[in-house]
């Protein structure tokens, strides 16, 4: 069971897409100052975070670069946008959910040339398909896909992605934020060029930082294209990769807590492991709902283990209800974000332990009036 149910300062859990409930110990390494300027926040803290996230994104480090950046996921969403697609290229941005659709607003705003392969909400992206209107727009020059999309739970194919739009020369691009540090994957293998993350989520720290582990050659090409001085990977790269400054000032005590949130995702056995926890919060909870008569939104096979979508068990069901009932008892869900069906969202991440599943169900039990 995690520490934080009887803790008087977290009087629930999160069981939501992020910001996540984080371990004490992540939390109590906040508890000092750090300057920047020299080797114990530098060397010590910001080049062991960066190389130990190469480390786990990927056995090809020496290809690989990581970059950190100031601001929540979507933040290093955007600066990769703004940095990777040049003045002449072209993104086909694949969308089924919010976050892809936030890549189009993105693009849209950056006045990237792009096209979208748009999808509904339940339906995955389909190889062939993406093949084709790669082979019908040659100036078509990157391609982006969200893994896990967070809207529903669904688990893009991104391997299958990734090879077609290499096989086609593109440049890949995987809003992996809520899968990272959740799901074994190798960038390297995947062909992934740009894999963006945040420090809130899979990794299990505070809010206030996210990443993108980069193909170094790749990264290397993009010197002047960003659209943004602040939201430039390349300029915030150059001089973190030299001597791990951040070009202007970075969330220190954010930092240090990420710092501690991978020595615990080392301590529990790495992200075959937590992936294991995660896989088996979801299976109970899953199971457990069906039984209370709460149906998943998603089929199993596209269903990621990292949050799940729930239908309304009825059409007089008030979600404000029983959110606040289940707040009051210790647990924090979430409202559903999609356009055809009622639904609510459960997510399996963070400090979360099967037994704070399993309580959970007690506590629907408890307040269900269906
Ligand atoms: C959480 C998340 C983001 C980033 O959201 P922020 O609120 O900006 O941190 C982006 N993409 C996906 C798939 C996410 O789950």
């Amino acid at each position: 069971m995690s520490d934080l149910s009887f803790i008087p300062d977290n009087p629930y859990i999160l069981l939501t897409p992020g910001p996540l409930s984080t371990s004490k110990g992540v939390r109590n390494a906040m508890l000092r100052d750090w300057c920047t300027w020299d080797d114990d926040y530098n060397a010590d803290i910001v080049q062991n975070i960066r190389e130990r996230l190469t480390a786990i994104a990927t056995k090809d480090t020496a290809n690989y670069t990581t970059v950190l950046m100031q601001g929540s996921g979507s933040f290093t969403v955007e600066a990769t946008l703004g940095t990777a697609v040049p003045a002449d290229g072209k993104i086909l941005i694949i969308t089924n959910g919010a976050y892809g659709d936030r890549m189009v607003q993105m693009a849209k705003v950056l006045k990237l040339n792009f096209v979208e392969y748009a999808l509904t909400e339940t339906d995955p992206p389909c190889p062939q398909k993406l093949d084709e209107m790669l082979k019908a727009d040659p100036a078509i020059t990157h391609v982006s896909l969200v893994h896990c999309e967070t809207t529903t739970g669904m688990l893009n194919p991104l391997k299958e992605i990734a090879e077609v739009s290499k096989k086609n020369g593109k440049i890949f691009i995987a809003d992996a934020m809520s899968s990272f540090g959740g799901i074994p994957m190798d960038v390297s293998e995947l062909q992934i060029d740009y894999l963006v993350s945040s420090s809130n989520k899979c990794v299990q720290g505070v809010p206030g930082f996210a990443f993108a582990v980069i193909k170094t050659d790749v990264l290397k090409a993009t010197k002047g294209n960003a659209r943004s001085l602040c939201m430039d990977l390349y300029d915030q790269w150059e001089p973190m990769n030299k001597s791990g400054k951040w070009r202007y000032t970075s969330a220190t005590h954010v930092v240090r807590a990420f710092y501690q949130a991978l020595d615990e995702l080392e301590q529990e056995g790495g992200i075959t492991a937590r992936h294991a926890r995660y896989a088996e919060n979801q299976k109970i909870l899953v199971e457990g709902m069906a039984e209370l008569g709460l149906e998943s939104l998603l089929p199993r096979e596209l269903q990621s283990p990292i949050i799940s979508s729930f239908l309304y068990p009825n059409a007089d069901f008030d979600f404000m209800d029983f959110y606040e009932k289940a707040k009051a008892r210790g647990f924090v869900l979430y409202p559903g974000k999609i356009s055809n069906a009622d639904t609510f969202r459960i997510g399996n991440i963070g400090e979360v332990y099967p037994d704070d599943i399993r309580r959970l169900l007690e506590v629907i039990r408890e307040i269900r009036n269906w």
